[in-house]
């Protein structure tokens, strides 16, 4: 089993790896690795490009996979002439978040710029750069680091780079494992334009219709869901609920367990479950609560209107991320664990209906 500094260290490259909608390559890249060091493991790509792990060999039930996205939301160079350049926003963050706001390259060591327009009708904007940019690279917010603190992880990318992360950590963990053996991963493209990879495999039932999913995330903190309380298991996302039968049995399993968790509905952002959910998969989520959202820093102080909107990177609690490994681990087992709750209600009813007579 890898060592929890080991898993450190995937969450700390995958969280700094560049990525965008459409262009996940780099982290493609990073998993292929990973994959091709563990030969029980089989990696294929569906027709939309979204990466599947499985374990080889027999499987006792039908699979479970757990699903996380390997996008953020970037820029993306569309043109450059002379020192200015066009560009395209892939993902959801606030107007206010581009006034003036500066950039640099990360798909490779490159330029910075400052944004001079953005369209928000049409997620495009031009910049005015510095230093060598190009059409295709991928750019960030130039970003403020926070100050260290205990158990906090702050990264560029923590959606969903830490869940991408948290769910290959618990593959790695369920190996060898017979009994497990119908566990895998699914790791998508392009959520953060309107969860399009995990369309694609619903709507083409890129996996089998039988696959139980777990749609894993980092969800924004919510007052009555912080930072390090926790992993969540995430009743409902802000579109709609998931699968009561699924999400009970998960329950019932991390409370026999013993394990530290909230049972939430983070209604914060959207997640994939609604895409798989909504084709007809039995579908629970699983998150840890994120800070910085979209590294949109003083988030609830900008909204509040009490504080500028400055880019920052995201923040996840490192206990949370350990604890939300352990909960995927025990949702693997559990789908197949009856949900006990029929059954205590009819002993309710059947020791109590005296009252009704
Ligand atoms: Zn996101």
């Amino acid at each position: 089993m890898a060592s929890r500094a080991a898993v450190e260290k995937w969450l700390a490259e995958l969280t700094h790896l560049p990525t965008a909608s459409g262009m996940e390559d780099a982290v493609i890249g990073w998993v292929e690795r990973w994959v091709s060091r563990r030969n029980d493991l089989k990696l294929s790509r569906d027709s939309g490009g979204n990466i599947l792990i499985t374990q080889k060999g027999r499987k006792k039930y039908s699979p479970v996979l757990a699903v996380a996205h390997m996008d953020h939301p970037a820029f993306v160079i569309t043109a450059v002439e002379g020192h200015n350049a066009s560009y395209e926003f892939r993902g959801g963050v606030n107007p206010e978040y581009f006034e003036n706001a500066r950039i640099e390259v990360v798909s490779r060591g490159g330029g910075t710029g400052t944004l001079t327009s953005y369209d928000p009708s049409s997620d495009t904007g031009t910049a005015r750069i510095r230093g060598d940019v190009r059409v295709g690279d991928i750019a960030m917010w130039k970003m403020r680091k926070p100050r260290p603190r205990k158990d906090i992880f702050a990264a560029p990318a923590c959606d969903d780079l830490a869940g991408c992360a948290a769910v290959l950590a618990a593959l790695d963990r369920m190996r060898g494992k017979p009994e497990l053996r119908h566990f895998g991963v699914m790791l998508t493209r392009a959520e953060e334009v309107g969860l399009i990879g995990a369309l694609h495999a619903a709507k083409l039932q890129t996996i089998p219709v039988d696959t139980r999913i777990l749609s894993i995330e980092t969800s924004r903190a919510l007052p009555t869901a912080p930072i390090g309380a926790g992993p969540v298991i995430r009743t409902g996302d802000r579109s709609t609920v998931f699968d009561r039968e699924l999400t009970n049995r998960i329950s019932r399993a991390a409370e026999a367990a013993g394990l530290r968790h909230q049972r939430k509905l983070m209604d914060g952002g959207g997640c994939e479950a609604t895409a798989f959910g909504a084709f007809g998969y039995q579908t629970a989520a699983l998150c840890v609560p994120l800070g910085y959202h979209h590294n949109r820093g003083n988030l609830d102080e900008f909204e509040e209107g009490l504080a500028a909107p400055v880019p920052m990177y995201e923040e996840i609690s490192l206990s949370d991320f350990h604890g939300l490994i352990d909960l995927v681990v025990i949702a693997a087992g559990a789908v197949e664990i009856e949900d006990p709750i029929l059954g205590s209600l009819n002993r309710l009813y059947e020791s109590h209906s005296h009252y009704l007579s």
